[in-house]
């Protein structure tokens, strides 16, 4: 039998690279990103998976399998799943930015706790495609404590006071996005019409959201007249009561506590505690007073991307914060 002559062969290899090539490049783009965490999380380090703005996007809809090891990239194989891949962090500090939001509704004339729906939707649409995935501050907690599982860029999103115009205007947000958040709520205000009721806090822990108290009076608890055992035990009781699953998690009214304070919200019942300060790091032994980062009208998308880390969208610096009481 005659041999093909070799222009044949020639012809043949040069088909061959040029299908190969993309595909190729596009799996070590792929195994390269998410190699990294894989790795890290076995090294004997506290510090959690910090990736640069830089690096190339962790698309929170195509993962690869847990079980793949950063083996020759020829012999990888993608499996795309619907959730994103968490990777075990040993007990210790977090890097996790925790974002307060009180409104969502149209500003009236200049008020720092409103943000109008169409700015929330362009945060939340920036997180989605800066690789972000929501957790409970009781997962943070969790796994601060005690070590855990998270995704590559976790973020907790949380809401002060209960207002009905979060259930209206940022729930379906981010309910579209795969992204749930945190509710504080007022218990003296349940049956007020202006704040979410019974039905609105079933609907949204059906939904995965996580309820924590707002205390049962909104005052300074250094002052409060209710006294602590009803500003901060008899609202998780209140709360337990109606959304049948655990209350685990205080935010503290105006951010005012204090250790006494929180050795009582321990003593209540609770695991974690939201305050103020700024700053995405968390410190093991800060659960019950973690620091998030408020955002406020007058924040353009680049300032709130400026406060975060991880974000891949446009950063401005954020004009001097004023601290609240
Ligand atoms: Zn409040």
């Amino acid at each position: 039998m005659n041999k093909p002559p070799l222009w044949v062969f020639l012809l043949l290899l040069g088909l061959l690279t040029s299908c190969a090539a993309p595909k190729t490049a596009s799996l070590l783009r792929e195994s390269a990103v998410m190699a990294s965490p894989s790795l890290t999380a076995g090294l004997p380090t506290r510090s959690p998976v910090t990736m640069t703005p830089g690096e190339a996007d962790l698309s929170p809809s195509v993962t690869m399998t847990p079980s793949l090891t950063p083996v020759p990239t020829d012999t990888l194989t993608l499996a795309p799943t619907l959730t994103p891949t968490w990777v075990f962090h040993p007990a210790g500090n977090l890097v996790v930015p925790i974002l307060l939001y009180h409104h969502i509704a149209e500003p009236p004339n200049d008020n720092r706790y409103f943000v109008s729906p169409e700015m929330f939707k362009q945060q939340m649409e920036g997180l989605v495609a800066s690789g972000y995935t929501t957790i409970s501050m009781a997962t943070l907690v969790q796994v601060m404590d005690q070590g855990g599982p998270l995704p590559a860029r976790p973020i907790v999103i949380t809401f002060d006071d209960g207002n009905l115009d979060v259930f209206q205007n940022a729930f379906p947000v981010m309910k579209a996005l795969g992204f749930t958040g945190t509710v504080y709520i007022v218990t003296k205000s349940l049956a007020d019409p202006k704040y979410m009721g019974v039905d609105v806090l079933k609907t949204l822990v059906q939904a995965g959201w996580e309820v924590g108290s707002h205390t049962y009076s909104h005052s300074d608890l250094t002052k409060s007249k209710e006294g602590l055992k009803a500003e901060l035990y008899q609202s998780r009781q209140d709360l337990q009561k109606v959304v049948g699953v655990p209350v685990t998690s205080i935010s503290y009214p105006f951010g005012i506590s204090n250790d006494y304070i929180l050795k009582k919200a321990i003593q209540y019942g609770y695991t974690s505690g939201a305050g103020l300060g700024g700053g995405s790091d968390h410190p093991q032994g800060t659960d019950l007073y973690l620091t998030r980062i408020e955002v406020r009208e007058s924040y353009s998308l680049g300032m709130f991307g400026g406060l975060l880390p991880w974000w891949n969208g446009p950063i401005e610096p954020t004009p001097t914060a004023t601290r609240r009481p």
